[in-house]
């Protein structure tokens, strides 16, 4: 005879299998559709050389920026996926192929340490020291292996583009890291979610290989690069021109060969006058071997942390000013993406850097290759 308990327990035993297998099997779904790469971006997971479109405009990009915390990542307010997805955009609209794309190597504590000290870069083990640098307070949470490996190494990666660029830039002209521009950094503390000053580095880097001597930093992102600035105080070989939002962070701002500080709402034609009135003296009296451009896309309006009122445009108008001037005086220019973490933010930008390829690399021709839609697999990846 049946106890009247037996079947609920039993049914009971097995409503659990089946609720935790298919919670297994979303999760693995999950780490499966959102980890596992797609065809195009494992094709940028090693250090390589790519094809400079036309050779002329290089592209640097690796799969290793992303920063994947196994979903949590997704907790930050920020965009974090906004390199991955301008690099499928410029590929889905037939600007470039995988293989065109230049892999750099992750940066090294070597090169780290022309800017950073040993203390600083020992400091990038401590999660709690991470977390307060990237102002993101869970991931002091995580285990210091997890936050190396998803977080650590994706600046590291994204810095060895910005060195990488640089490079490509003495040789082809142009060169876009897809990545970069963490400005905040100090050579003895992160902040402003940046770990290691990359353009610094990149120059110092350069010099140090004997590539350059002078270079300048047209710093464009809405907050000012109080890190680069510092760096560079009282080098009279390096120029930092920065142009940004007055009244917001950083406080207290450092101070740059020229500051620029702009009033809340300043918009398309007021940016694009100030930046014309100002360039032009800049690279005369800079006169550098090579100009890096912080392209931050934070000066759009709508951004979560500034005022500014910069247009789609705008910001394509803004960059365009830089890059032809550069051209035009034969001036090697490196661009890194800076801030900008909206929602459609990366589009902007995308469209930014497909001006430059369309007029520098295609002479105003469509692009080289046929569009494609993206796949399935792609657009959760990036999503
Ligand atoms: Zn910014």
């Amino acid at each position: 005879m049946r106890t009247p308990s037996a079947k609920p327990k039993r049914f009971r035993l097995r409503t659990r299998w089946i609720v935790l297998a298919g919670l297994l099997t979303t999760v693995g779904l999950y780490v499966g559709v959102c980890c596992v790469p797609p065809e195009s971006f494992r094709q940028v997971n090693r250090p390589r050389d790519g094809v400079a479109l036309k050779g002329r405009v290089a592209v640097v990009y690796s799969n290793q920026y992303q920063i994947h915390l196994a979903g949590f990542e997704r907790l930050h307010p920020f965009d974090i996926g906004k390199y991955a997805k301008i690099y499928l955009k410029l590929q889905t609209d037939g600007y470039l192929r995988p293989e065109d794309v230049f892999v750099p190597a992750p940066l090294t504590d070597e090169q780290a340490l022309l800017v950073h000290t040993r203390e600083y870069l020992a400091s990038l083990k401590s999660p709690a020291k991470v977390a307060e640098y990237l102002e993101a307070p869970y991931l002091a949470l995580l285990p210091a292996p997890a936050l190396n490996a998803g977080v650590v190494d994706a600046f590291r990666a994204a810095s060895g583009g910005t060195i990488l660029a640089g490079r490509l830039a003495l040789k082809h002209g142009i060169a876009v890291n897809v990545g970069g521009g963490y400005h905040h950094a100090m050579p003895e503390a992160g902040g402003g979610f940046n770990l290691f000053a990359d353009m610094s580095i990149a120059i110092r880097q350069l010099r140090k290989e004997g590539l350059i001597r002078r270079a300048a930093v047209v710093d464009l992102d809405v907050h000012q690069g109080n890190g680069t600035s510092t760096i560079f105080a009282g080098d009279a070989d390096v120029f930092t021109f920065d142009m940004h939002e007055g009244d917001i962070y950083p406080h207290p701002k450092a101070r740059s060969t020229l500051d620029v500080p702009l009033p809340a709402d300043t918009g398309d034609e007021e940016y694009l006058a100030i930046l014309r009135q100002h360039l032009g003296g800049v690279l005369d009296r800079a006169k550098p071997d090579i100009v890096f451009l912080q392209g931050g896309c934070d000066v759009l309006a709508g951004d979560p942390l500034a005022h500014l009122q910069i247009s789609p445009q705008g910001l394509a108008d803004r960059d365009a000013t830089v890059i032809d001037a550069c051209v035009q005086r034969r001036i090697p220019l490196a661009m890194v993406m800076g801030g900008g973490y909206g929602k459609d933010a990366w589009s902007a930008q995308a469209a930014s850097i497909a001006r430059t390829i369309r007029t520098h690399a295609l002479a105003g021709a469509p692009p080289a290759y046929p569009p494609r839609e993206r796949t399935a697999g792609e657009a959760l990846y990036v999503k």
